[in-house]
């Protein structure tokens, strides 16, 4: 068996480790005789599974009490609807910033439920920069202000949290969370899929200040109900049990790793080895403001559009997979979440070294 370098945007790489526990663990979890996928999830051997995720997880992140933690399904795109659902709460407006892609969607999906106000777009700017907030047009009604911390399409990531009072913040952390530390005391609301830097497709965790539940909009579907959800612990339905063991998994291996800050200096190393070497290639290219270029999501050009093909199938054969752009913006893009060290972006500087070498 061999394992390649995997830069895909999502679902992506998940740590060696936690992939070889769950395969010691597959077919008899800690000697029950079954799967942790063949269990009741009202078990108590799975109750703790799921108790131990979210208890890591809070640590992890210095999650207070104040807030409810929510595993469920349904992806961050489930979520953009259950946002106006749960949040609006008699109001009529939400205020949205347009950063990238996901922003546009999260935007499309709220105006099935409300009149949602852009503050601030960098549509103009084809998506290269965070505009400032004081640029920002907020309005007085607002029930919340939206934004996409780290646009995984785009490579863009906010450097900065946004100033939301008196409004709740809200924010789509999907392909950032974890990547380092956040004040989570700062947000009404953090969300996330769990594919890029948690664990498998499906789930997505929700991390709601508890102020804020109680009055969902009366049409909202029982699995998007946060209120609810919170007080049947995330299992008013089956919960996606499998996806929260290897979450689970993932967070006692961030722990291992020494946390956030650990996670975070590493991160940073490796956007700047590999940002740092595109700069200064004169082959290659990432077009994104400087002070907003996202850590894990890195998108890039060379300078023969026509030697696509040829690098990425050149990076195949050297063990470095799924480096294309997103089918929206074509060129190549690598995704180094958690999972992927520095030895993943050292490999590929050095193919690019070499590709540029030969066809520059
Ligand atoms: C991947 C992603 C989504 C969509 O996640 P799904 O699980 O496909 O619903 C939403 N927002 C951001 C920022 C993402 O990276």
């Amino acid at each position: 068996m061999s394992r390649f370098y995997n830069f895909c945007a999502g679902p992506a790489a998940l740590p060696e480790s936690v992939l070889e526990q769950a395969r010691d663990e597959l077919l008899d979890w800690h000697g029950k005789g079954l799967s942790v996928m063949e269990m009741s999830h009202r078990s108590k051997e799975f109750v703790s599974v799921a108790d131990a995720a979210e208890r890591d997880l809070r640590e992890l992140m210095g999650i207070s009490d104040d807030y409810a933690v929510l595993f469920l399904q349904g992806g961050a795109t489930a979520q953009f609807a259950a946002i106006p659902l749960n949040l609006l709460r008699g109001a009529a407006r939400a205020d949205y910033a347009n950063t990238g892609q996901w922003s546009i969607k999260a935007i499309a999906e709220a105006r099935k439920y409300c009149d949602v106000n852009v503050v601030a777009s960098s549509e103009s700017d084809r998506f290269l920069s965070v505009p400032p907030q004081s640029l920002w047009t907020r309005s007085a009604d607002a029930a919340y202000l939206h934004y996409t911390p780290n646009e995984t399409i785009g490579g863009l990531e906010f450097g900065w949290i946004p100033d939301a009072s008196p409004a709740a913040l809200v924010a789509d952390m999907s392909s950032t969370i974890l990547s380092r530390p956040v004040d989570v005391s700062r947000f009404g609301v953090i969300y996330a899929g769990a594919q890029k830097n948690i664990g498998p497709a499906g789930l997505v965790i929700v991390i709601v200040r508890k102020d804020l539940l109680g009055a969902p909009d009366a049409r909202t579907p029982a699995v998007l109900d946060w209120t609810l959800q919170a007080a049947n612990a995330s299992m008013y339905n089956t919960p996606p049990t499998f996806g929260i063991y290897l979450a689970g998994l993932v967070f006692a291996w961030l722990k291992e790793q020494g946390g956030l800050d650990a996670m975070a200096e590493r991160n940073r190393c490796k956007a700047e080895a590999l940002y740092g070497y595109i700069d200064g290639s004169g082959f290659y290219a990432n077009p994104v403001e400087k002070a907003s270029r996202s850590w894990m999501n890195v998108p890039f050009t060379l300078a023969d559009a026509s030697l696509e093909k040829e690098f990425l199938s050149g990076a195949r054969e050297a063990g470095l997979l799924n480096l294309e752009g997103h089918r929206s913006v074509g060129g190549m893009r690598a995704s180094i979440y958690n999972a992927l060290g520095l030895d993943a972006v050292e490999a590929l500087v050095s193919f690019m070294r070499d590709f540029a070498a030969r066809k520059g």
